[in-house]
């Protein structure tokens, strides 16, 4: 009797023997998810720039403007700081609005399009193609007397009307935030 124990415990040793290479590839598995992960949030990095550097995070989408709500996100900073194209594409109008607010659109080549707001300098024409990263503008407070900011939105359909929370595009475009 004690060997026929002997025996179940033998093969229950080998019986469990095979879990533990299971194990040890589902851990692997979680850490092939993680840079799984690493690396979609590297590519998505890739597909689109950063607006700005060195920023910090201003107003943030839907703040109360009195008569609207704010329709973007500010990133604040120093004068003249570079404003970057997120992504390549045409600019789409730049003008200086009624308020004094030095304004770019850009269309992507995605469909989306992208407001800056309150530039010092605006160094791009209408109808212009820009590249992904190219500089566009110089930060200022045009509009903003005092307040050194770039308004960012995000018309991700294309359409103003249509613009969307833009904070998950700069968190996956910026990596300082
Ligand atoms: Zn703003």
């Amino acid at each position: 009797m004690p060997r026929f124990i002997a025996i179940v415990c033998a093969f229950l040793i080998l019986g469990l023997l095979p879990a533990a290479p299971s194990v040890a590839s589902a851990s692997t598995n979680g850490s092939a998810a993680t840079q799984a992960r690493a690396q979609e949030a590297k590519k998505n990095r890739k597909g689109k720039a950063c607006p700005t550097k060195n920023f910090w995070l201003g107003a943030g989408w839907g703040v109360d403007r009195g008569s609207r709500s704010h329709k973007g996100v500010d990133l604040g900073g120093k004068r003249g700081t570079p404003i970057f194209a997120v992504e390549a594409g045409r600019i789409n109008r730049t003008k200086r609005q009624s308020n004094g607010a030095l304004q770019i659109v850009l269309r992507g080549k995605s469909g989306s399009m992208f407001y800056y707001g309150h530039m010092d300098k605006v160094l791009i024409k209408n109808g212009q193609r820009v590249k992904k990263g190219q500089v566009i503008g110089k930060m200022g407070d045009s509009g903003s007397r005092g307040q050194v900011h770039l308004h960012f939105e995000y018309w991700k359909s294309g359409r103003e009307s249509d613009a969307i929370n833009p904070i998950k595009f700069l968190k996956r475009a910026c990596k300082s935030i």
